[in-house]
């Protein structure tokens, strides 16, 4: 007998039809003998549905009410599992967060775990019940109802899978796992049997949408190996795991793009200490997340900065640097919307030469010019023009043969 952690995302829950599906697949599972808990995200689109018409009512938007209202999402899909459940002669229970012990801060609309403490899911377990948890919620420590973020569900499972130091931590969702490019793009893209937290959270850092990133990072925390799978083809999906030392590491594992960032260029500043600092403290103060930067030698004693910020954030890193142009000595900047990212993932570049020039051969081969680079240890990415990132991804999947299992 093992016990089941089972997280279902909103399109494996979408309608009534796919909420029996998926209780048809717990309820074989409790059969087998298995204990399962699962943690379900708010039905298809609903979480965005309850955002709009949230922005609809109110410019304000407070983050208490904010987290009551989007965890509703979850209560609705959580209830009616349950009922799905009882029809199928499954007793299971529904739980909120709060009340199957998930402990927050109270940073709403964003809240972090402190602490679960599982008493009543151990309970509901021991009693031969199934407990189904709203996902992406707890209480916080000012005992008000906390969102834990968009894809937060993914962040309850693990936490539910270490507290009750569960078996397994299985990640349903619509796609058959983690793949070496998006399938849209590259249509002979692998389904990777096996990641290891650090490639994966290369991935998702580099624009790979699931699984949510904060959820991974608890995952390697905890060593929680988790398995992400189909709850359409119910076949076996990718595990994320600890690197396996005994086998050799896949040199590139995947190439991931995103086009959700926008480049800023800084002109003209004066080379020296305390320009930088001074940008990127008025950035930060308006919680701009700055990802990739750029600066170059200076020639003149004056040289460029380059940065990317999300697009939501590029008017309000524009009038940042704006406000700084004085103060810094800046001549000019230039935002540029339309870039993207391209980047190469793999723990095995650690150790291998030839992979930068290798990268840049094929991106030189299909006349893509490369604006940024950025580099990890085990991840290489460049800025490219956004309308050639398909391309890219393309030709490099081709070059580092990621099609050939
Ligand atoms: N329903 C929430 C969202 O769509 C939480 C989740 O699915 O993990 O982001
Ligand atoms: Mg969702």
């Amino acid at each position: 007998m093992s016990l089941l952690v089972q997280k279902f995302g909103g399109t494996s829950v979408a309608d009534a039809e796919r909420m029996r599906l998926v209780a048809d697949s717990i309820a074989r599972n409790v059969r087998r003998g298995h204990q399962v808990v699962v943690a379900v995200s708010a039905m298809g689109k609903e979480t965005d549905e309850l955002l709009r018409l949230a922005a609809e009512v109110s410019r304000e938007r407070p983050g208490r009410e904010m987290d009551m209202l989007v965890t509703a999402g979850e209560r609705k899909a959580m209830a009616l599992l349950c009922m799905a459940l009882h029809d199928l002669g499954v007793q299971a229970d529904s739980f909120t967060g709060s009340q199957a012990g998930i402990v927050t801060d109270t940073d709403h609309t964003r809240a972090r775990i402190l602490e679960v403490r599982p008493e009543r899911l151990r309970e509901a377990l021991d009693a031969g019940r199934v407990p189904v948890v709203g996902g992406a919620q707890g209480v916080s420590t000012d005992r008000d109802v906390t969102f834990l973020g968009r894809g937060g569900t993914d962040t309850t499972a693990v936490a539910l899978a270490h507290a009750l130091k569960a078996d397994v931590c299985e990640i349903y969702t619509d796609v058959s796992g983690v793949f070496s490019a998006d399938p849209r793009v590259v249509p002979e893209a692998r389904r990777l049997d096996r990641v290891s937290f650090e490639e994966m959270l290369e991935m998702c850092a580099a624009g790979c949408p699931k699984p949510a990133m904060r959820s991974v990072e608890l995952a390697r925390t905890f060593g929680v190996a988790l398995h992400v799978r189909s709850a359409f083809t119910w076949e076996p999906g990718t595990w994320i795991d600890e690197e396996d030392p005994e086998v050799e590491q896949a040199i590139v594992s995947a190439v991931v793009s995103d086009s959700s960032q926008a480049k800023l260029t800084v002109t003209g500043v004066p080379d020296r200490p305390g320009i930088a600092a001074r940008l990127f403290r008025a950035l930060a103060q308006r919680s701009i997340n700055v990802d990739m930067i750029e600066q170059n030698v200076s020639i003149h004693g004056t040289t460029d900065i380059s940065f990317t910020v999300p697009h939501d954030d590029l008017a309000a890193a524009e009038a940042v640097v704006a406000g700084l142009s004085d103060e810094i000595g800046a001549t000019g900047a230039i935002a540029d919307p339309e870039i993207a990212t391209v980047s190469i993932v793999g723990a095995g570049m650690r150790t291998e030469p030839g992979v930068t020039a290798a990268m840049f051969e094929t991106l030189a081969a299909e006349g893509i010019n490369i604006e940024m680079i950025s580099t990890s240890s085990i991840r290489l990415t460049c800025v490219v023009r956004a309308e050639l990132a398909e391309r890219a991804v393309q030709s490099l999947h081709r070059a580092f043969e990621l099609e050939v299992a």
